[in-house]
């Protein structure tokens, strides 16, 4: 994009000066042919995924130097006792499952993949977000709005070569990114799927669409392979977290994470088309009666973070699974509840808020 104006100015001066030249009546025609053609590639950016000739995934690098390879078979060998996210379970996934909170052995188990519209403005972009849907989750939200993929399983195993297979074909439909959404789980398969996939051309950004409670060994070994991180940052009570979302630590383990990922890859870069290349994405579900703790959560990103952070703040809660066995989560949130989420963002200098997720047109405090 930065270059547009340097090759289309050259081009319009040739044409003026072609116009008072003789060469210009002598090769009219063929003036006209190239450097109309030169022009219109000039300006091509106006209107194509140019962002995929200057974007530079960070990940291929690292496949040029073979680390990519060492990475995952160091990721493998984290399977055989199990430390890939916070739950910290170890197990060895390719003997049993039995002990494993995830219920993943050796293969990832994949619902669904599509080109998602539904996702954030900088991700979804006009032809969508690649999501690779995984089936079950480190998590036991009891709110669980896929709670037949994340808590039943649903879906098919795969090898890592199928998971590289979806990725170039969501590339070749022109997705803007690879989302892997509930990937905490499947870290070590996803690596090894990236590997192949960049072989064979993949060459899109990598979002990382986690809920959240993810280990630093995990996370260390997807430094330089994930682009574009997107945790949800759930709670800002662990005492909440362990009741609606049977998971122990939850505050001091995303927090560290989202600081790990802000470390790796900082603030979100959307390019000129509104595409984002790499970089942090929050989001956070606020929930009624102040469950998910908003207050606390949004001071920590402005302070521990950064003002700067690109935050989602979601307003679609709505009861969902086991949710109306818990009288305080048995309802959607109210337009007030959700006008002092935007307020306590405000407060603390959160600006770059997404406009996707918020279906009511509810006024800032
Ligand atoms: S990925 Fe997490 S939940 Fe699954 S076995 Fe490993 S530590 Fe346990």
């Amino acid at each position: 994009m930065d270059e547009q104006p340097t090759l289309v100015v050259p081009y319009i001066v040739v044409l003026v000066l072609a116009r008072h030249t003789n060469l210009w009546f002598e090769s009219e025609l063929p003036i006209l042919i190239i450097d109309g053609a030169r022009l219109l590639f000039a300006m091509q950016p106006l209107t194509t995924n140019t962002y995929k000739q200057t974007f530079s995934a960070a990940y291929l690098s690292l496949l040029e130097s073979g680390e990519l390879s060492r990475r995952r078979q160091a990721a493998y060998q984290h399977m055989e006792d199990c430390d890939l996210c916070a739950r910290y379970c170890h197990v060895n996934r390719f003997k049993s499952i039995k002990g494993a909170v995830c219920r993943t052995g050796e293969r990832a188990v994949v619902n669904s993949f599509s080109p998602h519209h539904g996702e954030e403005n900088p991700l979804r972009g006009w032809n969508g977000s690649g999501t690779i849907f995984f089936s079950w989750c480190n998590l036991r939200c009891v709110y669980c709005q896929n709670w037949d993929i994340s808590h039943k399983g649903m879906g098919r195993e795969v090898e890592p070569e199928d998971i590289a297979e979806m990725m170039l074909t969501l590339q070749s439909k022109g997705c803007h990114n690879i989302n892997f959404v509930s990937p905490s789980h499947v870290v070590a398969q996803i690596i090894a799927a990236v590997e192949i996939a960049t072989q064979q051309g993949l060459r899109l950004p990598l979002v990382y669409n986690t809920g959240g409670y993810d280990s630093l060994e995990a996370l260390q070994l997807l430094d330089g392979i994930i682009d574009i991180y997107m945790p949800d940052m759930k709670y800002g009570d662990a005492r909440i977290a362990r009741t609606y979302s049977k998971v122990r630590n939850y505050v001091q383990v995303n927090q560290t994470a989202v600081k790990e990922m802000h470390r790796q890859v900082g603030d979100l870069v959307i390019n000129k088309q509104g595409i984002a290349q790499h970089g942090l994405l929050i989001r956070h579900l606020v929930l009624p009666n102040g469950l998910a703790g908003t207050k606390e959560v949004l001071k920590f990103i402005a302070k521990e973070i950064s003002p700067n952070t690109y935050l989602n703040l979601m307003d679609q809660y709505f009861p969902s699974y086991k949710a109306d066995e818990y009288s305080v989560l048995d309802r959607p949130i109210t337009s007030d509840e959700y006008r002092i989420a935007l307020a306590l963002a405000k407060k603390y200098g959160l600006t770059r808020l997404d406009e996707i997720h918020q279906h009511h047109q509810w006024p800032t405090g």
